[in-house]
């Protein structure tokens, strides 16, 4: 594969070469293809997570007011996870396959065997920057590939420990961090990648993908929206703690956060006493003063946000104050289906909750949508969990439980429908950023093909 002409990307490198080209150089030699290469990388990610950590932290906590137990977590040691997995699982997932051959094609052989892509780019959010933007690049680096990294803007002082330490723990020849906004993902996607990796919103996510289809390059899309959760039946005190733990994990700025609650009429008080009683167990009478509660990304999110209580009666919650960027968890009843708040994901602590009849007018309401990265289900009747399963369309399900499916690194984690394409984690993250190529081998000795060659007069006696 060749690169396209030279451009500065910004604040990397040498004048007058892209990240790109130069990692291109680096994968055309062979350089990321043998097993010890993969393993040192992953090893390196593993250390850093190991001797870093209080970087990592700080910065964390500079950006979303992150304790550093949450960062540690539900960012580093996913990462560091994933890495170890893709460490014990390497010589497996990189095997070659023999496969049949048809009788016909006899003597001969074929195997299947993953081939690194070469190049990729990988572009991340703010909201688990650190997890969203390292946990794509173990695939990448255990499929034997050359990445650049585009961190979020909005989340600078995580960016900035991630341009200085990986270069420290990785391959520089093979990996490159470039720090910047929009402007700086113009720029690189104005070059050739063999893969790009998206997390984001889905109005970027288009921009990415006409620029990856412009150069038919292809393009993993990890988007979000509105994650639905619903109550039908269950221990309501155990109910609430699930869900105010999900959703109000990092102030609610979480891809897989239940955006609002179905709860089963009859239900509903119930549930909503214990949600408020949840919150303050978790985040005391004052969660401005909670260690374990993090902050809004920035003015312009808290403003949105704050324009979303609008939409329905505050049954607890709704403080906020813009000079921290803090927005109390906050619970929305009296809520209209066709409300600014019911609109788009809400991507912050504010959880609606409205009532619904019964199990049909819940998968009515979701199936009127469009689909979901996840979708939650309370109900302690398998027969209900299967009817959920097959009536829900969603990128993963979770049945009595919110968020924690991403954090198996056995099942694939992605969306589907407007909530995204393709799917990472695990072995998953390794087929992403693999090629499966098929290889058929055939001896020059005894030619049992002269059949099929032209002239085909001879064959027409058989057909
Ligand atoms: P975003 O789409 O605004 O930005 C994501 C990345 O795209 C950033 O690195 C940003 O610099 C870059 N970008 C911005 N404008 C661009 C442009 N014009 N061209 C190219 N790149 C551009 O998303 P965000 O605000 O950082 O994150 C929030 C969204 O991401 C939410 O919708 C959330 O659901 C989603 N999300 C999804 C997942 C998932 O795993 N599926 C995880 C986290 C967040």
């Amino acid at each position: 594969m060749t690169s396209t002409p030279t451009l500065s990307a910004a604040g990397s490198g040498a004048e007058g070469t892209s990240a790109a080209d130069r990692l291109r150089r680096t994968f055309d030699v062979g350089t990321t293809r043998p097993l010890a290469w993969r393993r040192a990388q992953l090893q390196g990610l593993v250390r850093m997570f190991a001797e870093r950590e209080q970087d990592f932290a700080d910065a964390l906590q500079a950006d979303l007011g992150k304790s550093r137990l949450e960062g540690l977590v539900s960012e580093l040691s996913l990462v560091r996870a994933e890495a170890e997995f893709a460490l014990r699982r390497l010589r497996e997932w990189t095997s070659v396959e023999r496969v049949r051959v048809p009788v016909g094609l006899a003597p001969a052989s074929a195997h299947r065997e993953p081939q690194p892509l070469g190049v990729v780019l990988i572009i991340g959010p703010w909201n688990y920057p650190v997890q969203l933007l390292l946990s794509p690049l173990v695939g990448a680096l255990a499929a034997g590939n050359c990445a650049v990294l585009k961190p979020s803007e909005l989340a600078p002082a995580t960016s900035a420990v991630i341009a200085d330490l990986l270069p420290r723990y990785l391959d520089g020849a093979a990996v490159e961090v470039v720090e910047g906004g929009p402007e700086v993902s113009t720029q690189l996607l104005t070059r050739k990648y063999d893969s790009i990796f998206f997390t984001g919103g889905a109005r970027v996510g288009r921009i990415v993908a006409k620029a990856a289809g412009e150069q038919l390059t292809p393009v993993t899309l990890e988007l979000g929206g509105k994650s639905p959760a619903v109550v039908m039946d269950g221990d309501l005190r155990a109910v609430a703690r699930r869900l105010v733990f999900g959703k109000f994990l990092n102030a609610g700025q979480t891809c897989v956060a239940p955006d609002y609650v179905l709860v089963k009429a009859g239900l509903e008080s119930q549930l909503l006493k214990q949600l408020k009683r949840a919150l303050a167990e978790f985040y005391g009478s004052d969660p401005s003063e909670s260690s374990d509660y993090g902050r809004i990304i920035n003015e312009t999110h808290l403003d949105r946000l704050v324009g979303l209580l609008d939409s329905g009666r505050i049954y607890a919650g709704g403080a906020h104050d813009r000079s921290t960027r803090y927005l109390e968890p906050t619970l929305l009843t009296e809520v209209q289906p066709d409300s600014p708040v019911m609109a788009d994901e809400i991507f912050g602590p504010i959880l609606p909750i409205l009532p619904v009849s019964g199990m049909d007018e819940a998968v009515g309401f979701i199936a009127a949508r469009p689909a979901p990265l996840a979708a939650y289900l309370f109900s302690r009747d398998s027969a209900v969990q299967r009817n959920f399963e097959e009536r829900v369309r969603a990128g993963g399900i979770g049945h009595n439980a919110c968020n924690l499916h991403l954090t198996v690194p056995g099942l694939p984690f992605g969306g589907v429908g407007d909530s995204g394409s393709g799917a990472y984690h695990g072995r998953y993250s390794f087929d992403t950023f693999s090629q499966l190529r098929g290889v058929l081998s055939k001896g020059t000795g005894i030619d049992t093909l002269r059949l099929a060659y032209p002239p085909h007069n001879g064959l027409k006696k058989w057909l």
